[in-house]
């Protein structure tokens, strides 16, 4: 598409846009002067729906009203509460229904399949996952490989941006797959990795990992609700993600995780086990019920009763996906979006007219729409932080990376085209 800096052009795009409506279902933050602040930090903590409001005080009238009785006799029984989401949720990530629980938080959602997925043995004992990785996942991942005995210099393998690159090339995750394949137990990628904004294939790399016999796992914490994805049909063995981000389900929100069919239907898989992953059928026999009898779904993975106010926005905001249209409708407008803001932080040189100087902000995220989702990682080569401090006092609200990265997601729920061109606009004068 071809895209012009002028202002009107903007105003233009909002006009065409068939979910312009959207904004208006949730609350904007407001700046000093009263006026809504640029909200570009949906990638950490997304807008509260204006509909999470009236749902989480239902629960708690359901609660004054009915006590005990709300696990039943709620409006939406506590009891299945975690139900009313799978399939909204499924839908996100191209799941069955069966293969999807929303439950816990997203680390502990990793370490739970984790105790399924990396069983090391002797030979076969490593895990692979890219550089940078987010912090948890580092820190879960090299637990995990103490936990089993092993030491995280033998067994983390990590699939690095080359020397003066920064996002990690296809054919070097193929490099490391051939050099450590036999080796290793498990694969575990971001969808989209959270400093670089770069999206992974996940289909061909989960492919290439089975075939060497891996186990492919997958974080969504920063894909789910930004990408469409086919986690099924792409046979990936696990994945995890969090609420809050792009999911708008509020802070703590409730996490979810896929098991694909195939294992999520398998009783003798080992596990960790609470009675709310088993059979419903015996779950209320209690102590009459030693056995663990898991659910012959993803549900077998959860353990404890669901906490129904954390789980309450989630519900909100899943039903405002659906009603937008799911991923594709949003990410037509959202490639439309990232694509207009690197559109305008390269052609917004008012100093000579278009060329670039070496001391220009620079997008490191990739280039190629299939190869990100819509946050742009921007990379600022003088006084980065003196910058960001400058765009929170001009009302923009996106986020900063140590030592030089700033991070805009422009979301296609929210966010309008009018304010990418504001927020390219303040950071050409400001720089
Ligand atoms: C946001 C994020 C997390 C956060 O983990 P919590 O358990 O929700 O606190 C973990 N991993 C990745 C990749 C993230 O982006």
């Amino acid at each position: 598409m071809d895209f012009s800096a002028d202002e009107r052009f903007a105003l233009q795009l909002d006009a065409d846009d068939p979910l312009r409506s959207f904004r208006e279902k949730f609350h904007l933050p407001l700046g000093n002067d009263g006026k809504p602040l640029i909200y570009l930090a949906g990638n950490s903590l997304g807008l509260m729906p204006k509909s999470a409001k009236e749902i989480v005080e239902q629960e708690l009238d359901d609660w004054a009203r009915l006590a005990v009785d709300a696990h039943l006799g709620a409006k939406t029984p506590w009891y299945s509460y975690h139900e009313t989401l799978r399939e909204p949720a499924a839908r996100l990530i191209g799941a069955q229904p069966n293969e999807v629980i929303c439950m816990n938080s997203l680390t502990v959602n990793l370490h739970l399949m984790m105790a399924t997925f990396y069983r090391p043995t002797k030979a076969r004992f490593k895990i692979l996952m890219e550089e940078p990785a987010f912090p948890s996942d580092t820190y879960a991942v090299k637990s995990q490989i103490v936990h089993h005995g092993l030491d995280p210099k033998e067994a983390l393998v990590l699939a690095r941006p080359r020397d003066g690159e920064l996002t990690v090339r296809s054919d070097d995750i193929d490099e490391a797959l051939a050099k450590h394949g036999d080796q290793i137990a498990l694969v575990l990628f971001a969808g989209v990795n959270f400093f670089t904004g770069q999206l992974f294939d996940i289909a061909k790399i989960t492919a290439a990992a089975q075939k060497r016999g891996c186990m492919v796992g997958i974080d969504l914490a920063h894909a789910i609700g930004n990408v469409p994805l086919a986690l099924h049909n792409w046979n990936v063995d696990f994945a995890v993600w969090c609420s809050y981000k792009y999911l708008n389900a509020g802070p703590g929100a409730v996490a979810g995780a896929f098991v694909h069919e195939r294992h999520a239907t398998n009783r003798e898989l080992p596990r960790l086990a609470g009675w709310f992953g088993n059979d419903p059928a015996t779950r209320f026999r209690l102590h009459l019920e030693p056995e663990f009898i898991p659910v012959a779904s993803a549900d077998a993975w959860q353990i404890s009763n669901p906490p129904i106010f954390s789980m309450a926005p989630l519900r909100a905001s899943l039903s405002i996906f659906d009603e937008a249209g799911g991923m594709e409708t949003l990410r037509a407008k959202s490639i439309k979006l990232t694509g207009y803001l690197q559109f305008l932080i390269e052609s917004n040189r008012p100093s000579n007219a278009g060329a670039a100087r070496t001391s220009d902000p620079t997008v490191i995220t990739p280039r190629e729409p299939n190869e990100r989702g819509c946050q742009l990682s921007i990379l600022v080569h003088e006084h980065p932080k003196e910058l960001f401090k400058e765009l929170e006092a001009a009302g923009v609200k996106c986020d900063f990376r140590e030592p030089n990265v700033i991070r805009a997601a422009p979301t296609p729920l929210y966010n309008t085209f009018h304010e990418v061109w504001r927020f390219a606009h303040i950071l050409a004068e400001h720089r």
